[in-house]
Formats: C-alpha cells, sequence, structure tokens
C-alpha cells in the first residue's frame, strides 16, 4: 500500500528522533500560549528571552520532548509545523528558507518528491504567515536577528494581505 506523506515524514522523525527539537526554542504568540496553557501546558515551560518560547531541558531538548517524541503533536507551535522550513521577516516579506541536508534528514525525501515539497512547503507558508501576523512587532525583531546557519533561502513572499503567494 502506498504510504502518505505525513506517514512517511514520521517514519523519517522517528529515526532522526527530533533532531530539530535541540535548542530549538520555538517562538510561542500570545494566543499560541492560551491554547497551551488549556491544554494543561504548565507556566514553567515557557520562558522570555526577548520573545515567548518553550525552554529546553539541560541536555539541550525542549521541553515538550519526550524520548525523541513531541508531547503536544497535535497543538505543535508554527514553527515545529513548518520544518524543515524556516523564516525571517524583513521589508514586510517573509523569507523562507530551507535547511540543509546535514541538519534534517526530511530534506532529501521532499527534494526527491515533488509532490510532498509543495505540500509541506505551502504547510510552511501558511503557518508562518499566520504566525508573523499575531507575533508582537518587537518580539519578531528579535526573532529576526535569530542566525539562521546552514539552510538556503528559498523564497520571498509578501506579507500584504491578499498578496501571500503560494504556487
Ligand atoms: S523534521 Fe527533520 S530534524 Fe526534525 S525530527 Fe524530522 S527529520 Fe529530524
Ligand atoms: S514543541 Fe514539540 S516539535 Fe516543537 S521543538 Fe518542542 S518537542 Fe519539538
Amino acid at each position: 500500500m502506498t504510504q502518505s506523506f505525513e506517514e512517511i515524514a514520521e517514519a523519517i522523525c522517528a529515526r532522526c528522533g527530533g533532531k530539530c527539537c535541540h535548542e530549538a526554542h520555538p517562538p510561542l504568540s500570545p494566543a499560541r500560549v492560551a491554547s497551551l496553557r488549556a491544554q494543561g501546558v504548565p507556566l514553567s515551560a515557557f520562558e522570555y528571552t526577548g520573545y515567548t518560547r518553550f525552554r529546553s531541558h539541560e541536555n539541550g531538548m525542549c521541553v515538550m520532548c519526550t524520548g525523541g517524541k513531541c508531547r503536544i503533536h497535535a497543538f505543535k507551535p508554527e514553527t515545529c509545523v513548518a520544518g524543515p522550513f524556516t523564516f525571517e521577516v524583513r521589508d514586510h516579506t517573509l523569507h523562507l528558507f530551507l535547511k540543509h541536508e546535514s541538519l534534517c534528514p526530511l530534506v532529501p525525501y521532499l527534494k526527491g518528491d515533488e509532490k510532498a515539497y509543495t505540500t509541506q512547503y505551502r504547510m510552511a507558508v501558511e503557518r508562518l504567515t499566520a504566525l508573523v501576523r499575531t507575533l508582537p512587532g518587537s518580539e519578531l525583531e528579535v526573532i529576526n536577528g535569530i542566525p539562521e546557519p546552514d539552510t538556503e533561502l528559498i523564497a520571498e513572499i509578501p506579507l500584504d494581505p491578499g498578496r501571500v503567494l503560494i504556487p
């Protein structure tokens, strides 16, 4: 039986063990924090370092990661859903980056499957656009200052409503 993109991605991520959850610190909008709190995530899971994010354990893994798996899979922050795409915002434009294969074993699979790539690209654009529209401007500025090494720029998408380009 043919496996869906989600099933294949899940298997690749399970083998990887959550590399992207190490020192991940996904940004959390006020609405996302409220929704996570309503799901029972304790206040102690969050920290503020110029923007609100999840803490990491001493070993660097995200506090929401247990045994290589995300404990809040159904409520994951936008940047976690968008991976291995990542972003920054400059001049009202969403700059979308793709991580190098050395960082994420899902990348070679996506590059080899146009349908899967398009599906994940669209998801990333949708979620990241929603995130940047709900983050306080001062927090977005701090997030923009975080370097994105080992990535390639793959799209520049105007954030003006109605002009978001999704291929
Ligand atoms: S998205 Fe990439 S880095 Fe993250 S768990 Fe999956 S394969 Fe690993
Ligand atoms: S929220 Fe989940 S997917 Fe995101 S970094 Fe933490 S454990 Fe990983």
